[in-house]
């Protein structure tokens, strides 16, 4: 199947990045938000990302122009249903993503497949509300996305060879390297990511550590390139959290347990860089630990 259209939900900093390399890569772009203000923001962010890979030669300004021409945003959801994929990058919460699907439905042509960037949730039970769960995948890109080269391919238990096939061939196209992944709960990167993550947290809830020497412990002791916390503001903690309750609800281990002081940001609306506040506040011109 050609791909040559791609709607994308959610125009986040998930979603201002799929737009950005689908667009890079010639694919024509539709990019939907239930707020406005995302949809100026994430136009904003990709014009000035795409600029900085001008800077650094590492794109043309006719490449940067032309990527800019392909990319068109829409408030309505359904105007989506002519696209030929569908990438639903919106909050981590399941009732948003099937309430998503279940106002595209309608307006999709037979063809479509449709596909979640979800971080953690079962991609087989969001196939299961659709009328199409033999052409639904999941479809992961790692943030940001125009820097990093994994995308995880996951299967739902009826998605066919074609659906995968055709997704395989858009991340070849991305020049991006593709892992197929099963559906379990939060897939590879994620199922060994956040339970790290989660313990950082936890060590700095038990005292063991301040943020600093956290993060500066395993950048400089394990030679991570971020230290952990400073990694979690940078997904944000309301993902990071999201995650940690599908990891323990659905493999029902306590190890997954998120750890109070994580929840306690949340509640707070301390997300990270996203809300200028999180286990360090950036609201000044040096990021400041908040512990
Ligand atoms: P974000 O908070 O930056 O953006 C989410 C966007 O979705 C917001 O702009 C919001 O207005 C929009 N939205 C909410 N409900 C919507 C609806 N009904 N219709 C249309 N838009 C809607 O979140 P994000 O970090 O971009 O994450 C988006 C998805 O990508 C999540 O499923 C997340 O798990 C996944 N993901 C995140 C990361 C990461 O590092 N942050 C990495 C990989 C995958």
């Amino acid at each position: 199947m050609d791909i040559k259209s791609v709607g994308i939900v959610g125009a986040g900093q998930m979603g201002n990045g799929i737009a950005h390399v689908m667009s890079l890569a010639g694919y024509d772009v539709l990019l939907n938000d239930v707020s406005g203000d995302a949809l100026k923001a994430a136009v904003a962010t990709i014009d000035r990302n795409l600029e900085r890979q001008v800077s650094r030669d590492k794109i043309s300004a006719d490449e940067k122009a032309a990527a800019m021409a392909c990319i068109k945003t829409t408030p309505t959801l359904t105007d989506l249903g002519r696209t030929d994929l569908i990438i639903e990058a919106a909050t981590e919460r399941e009732t948003v993503k099937q309430a998503i699907f279940e106002d595209l439905l309608p307006h999709l042509q037979p063809h479509t497949i449709l596909t979640s960037n979800t971080s953690s949730i079962s991609i087989t039970r969001l196939a299961s509300r659709t009328d199409r769960p033999e052409k639904f995948m999941g479809f992961h890109f790692m943030n940001p996305v125009p820097v990093m080269q994994l995308v995880e391919l996951i299967r739902g238990i009826a998605t066919d060879a074609e659906t995968f096939d055709a997704c395989r061939a858009v991340v070849d196209k991305l020049g991006k390297t593709a892992a197929t992944a099963e559906d379990f709960p939060a897939f590879i990167v994620n199922r060994i990511l956040m339970p790290m993550i989660n313990e950082a947290v936890y060590t700095l809830y038990e005292g063991v550590g301040s943020v600093q020497s956290i993060d500066s412990s395993m950048k400089l002791g394990a030679n991570h390139p971020m230290g952990p916390l400073e990694l979690a503001d940078f997904i944000g903690l309301d993902t990071c959290l999201a995650i940690m309750n599908v990891l323990h609800d659905g493999l029902a281990d306590t190890k997954y347990r998120p750890c109070p002081l994580l929840t306690k940001y949340v509640e707070a609306g301390w997300l990270g860089r996203k809300s200028e506040r999180g286990f360090y506040d950036y609201r000044g011109d040096v990021p400041v630990p908040t512990r």
